[in-house]
């Protein structure tokens, strides 16, 4: 707390409790310089908390005067609390600054340390969320993945996804675990399972049927995918 926020804070709690009252001068000088020097890594508010709250609970319930400590060691409770639920989990994409190849890896560190201050200081919320690295959710999406066949790393694929929507499609679907048409057949147009719903197309000139692969499955299909998907997704419930 600056010195400011220190004597705020204690005109406060003299107004909750008159008798913490100084009619002297340089008692209250002494008094302020005290409090601001044993106060000053407390901050006034932060995630979760606020010292003048907590100046306030303790004159409630306790029929002692109040304490420079009476406020710390709340804070440093709150604080330790707050950092056993930081998990430090470092969301790459928050820090588009930084360089992944990065020789060192300074800038990934001066990162971290800046987020893991920022959450010991109360000026940003812990992160309590692990990386979703097992668990059913992400082995079925592995699964999903790893059945549509060959690795591509996924700054290539992105670049040729124009040339197979279809297939970025089907890759976008397993990445977020959402049912995918093309893991049934069609009941409308026959087509098998893994291949593009079809339009009868009929040439005017001679007649002939030919069979054009559709960007979209048909709805029917997409009832069937989700129906099935939902079974599945119930089935790995009741084994889990
Ligand atoms: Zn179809």
């Amino acid at each position: 707390m600056t010195p400011r926020e220190v004597a705020a804070l204690l005109a406060y709690v003299v107004k909750l409790d008159p008798r913490l009252a100084l009619d002297d001068q340089a008692a209250a000088a002494d008094r302020l310089a005290q409090w601001c020097d044993l106060l000053s890594d407390v901050p006034a508010t932060a995630h979760g908390w606020d010292a003048a709250r907590t100046a306030r609970d303790h004159i409630a319930r306790s029929p002692y005067r109040i304490q420079p400590s009476d406020v710390s060691r709340p804070w440093h409770a709150h604080k330790a609390n707050t950092m056993s639920r930081h998990v430090g989990t470092f969301e790459p994409t928050a820090h588009p600054e930084i360089d992944p190849d990065d020789d060192t890896g300074n800038a990934y560190v001066a990162a971290l340390r800046r987020e893991r201050l920022a959450v010991a200081s109360g000026q940003r919320a812990p992160t309590t969320h692990r990386a979703l690295t097992a668990g059913p959710a992400a082995a079925e999406v592995e699964r999903r993945l790893a059945a549509l066949g060959e690795y591509m790393p996924p700054t290539v694929a992105q670049a040729l996804a124009r040339y197979r929507p279809q297939r970025a499609e089907r890759e976008r679907l397993a990445r977020e675990d959402a049912p995918d048409p093309l893991t049934v057949a069609c009941t409308w147009c026959n087509a098998p399972e893994g291949e593009p719903c079809r339009r009868r197309a009929i040439n005017p000139r001679n007649q002939q049927t030919r069979y054009r692969a559709s960007s979209k499955p048909h709805p029917c299909r997409v009832e069937d995918a989700t129906a099935a998907y939902l079974a599945r997704r119930n089935r790995q419930e009741a084994h889990a």
